[in-house]
């Protein structure tokens, strides 16, 4: 764990414009002072993350929605109470001390903050709101390890290492409108925990002003090995010899060069957690392709569901 003169030291990187990286209880993620552009705008560059894509600030008091968000919805701090630290983003008018780089020009901006002391004291030692996507190159595997981000990201200045993250999987980022709340992209926290508070109420496209969320781009978190869903495309030819499977049930496993079992007993958490170190182990194996079984579509599994179908996006044959 990181000692307090580390987190120090990082804290006076981020007040210089500088970026570390830092662990958070989903993935690494990599941090620039929110309210400094230039410092921002490093993040896109490292990262050759498109500027479309807006990034989710952290902080460590749950009343900097009030100083980040324009007049946030009260429900926010009911959400806030209820999960926060935690994994759930809340996306919130965004107040005039955001800059837009933060927000890609949107008029909203995303924030949580995280379950996780490093990154708690971090942004309590730096004093400011810390903007941080996950610590990969863009469309790359998020990163649950600091030698994952070593690995992608050698520029970074700082990499405060926490040991491996524990989630693995991003924040869950909803928004509220005047009936209720809508997922923006599935993660850890799923519908059913949000709505023993708040109804869901996915508005229809006509009601929909500008919310368009790039969690939502169809290919994404690609582990750099053609990835396949059984049921959705697997090509006829594919050598099982030569291919590893990622499997939920234990079922027809036969053949495969190797067999990652996620979980022994149907948890789908425990699956979320193994999914992103699996992904990185088999970008290292002698394998040439991977294929997942498909998990249940509830609770986290559609937020498992979600990542493997961007996974395997670009490798369907069908655009
Ligand atoms: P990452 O930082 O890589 O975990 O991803 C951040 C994601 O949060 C984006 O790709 C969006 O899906 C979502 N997000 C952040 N800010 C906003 C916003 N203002 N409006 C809608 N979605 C957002
Ligand atoms: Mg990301």
């Amino acid at each position: 764990m990181p000692q307090t003169e580390d987190i120090l030291r990082a804290a006076k990187l981020i007040r210089e414009g500088k970026l570390v990286a830092f662990p958070t209880e989903t993935v690494y993620g990599l941090g620039a002072n929110a309210l400094d552009a230039e410092a921002v705008a490093r993040i896109f560059e490292l990262k050759e993350r498109p500027s479309f894509d807006p990034l989710i600030v952290h902080i460590a008091n749950p009343g900097d929605l009030n100083v980040l968000g324009k007049h946030p919805d009260p429900r926010c701090f009911l959400l806030a109470e209820k999960f926060w630290p935690g994994p759930l983003t809340m996306v919130v008018p965004k107040s005039d001390i955001v800059p837009d780089i933060v927000t890609s020009g949107l008029e909203t901006v995303g924030i949580r903050m995280p379950a996780n002391e490093t990154a708690l004291e971090l942004i309590r030692a730096a004093a400011c709101p810390i903007a941080a996507p996950s610590a990969n190159k863009f469309g790359l595997l998020s990163p649950t390890t600091a030698q994952h981000v070593k690995k992608q990201l050698p520029g970074v200045d700082c990499i405060l290492d926490g040991g491996p993250t524990g989630i693995g999987i991003e924040s869950t980022v909803i928004s509220l409108n005047h009936k209720g709340f809508e997922i923006l992209r599935h993660g850890f926290i799923t519908r059913e925990d949000i709505e023993k508070y708040i109804p869901f109420y996915a508005m229809p496209a006509a009601e929909k002003t500008n919310i368009v969320s790039p969690g939502m781009l169809k290919s994404h978190y690609s582990p750099g090995k053609p990835i396949y869903i059984q049921g959705d495309y697997v090509p006829e030819d594919l050598q099982r010899e030569k291919a590893a499977l990622l499997s939920f049930s234990g079922n027809d496993s036969q053949g495969f060069a190797m067999v990652y079992r996620l979980t022994s007993s149907g948890d789908l958490r425990e699956y979320a957690v193994k999914l992103f170190s699996a992904l990185h182990q088999l970008e290292d194996e002698d394998i040439e392709a991977i294929v997942a079984e498909p998990v249940p579509m509830h609770g986290i599994g559609i937020a498992i569901m979600d990542k493997l179908k961007k996974a395997a996006h670009r490798y369907r044959n069908d655009d």
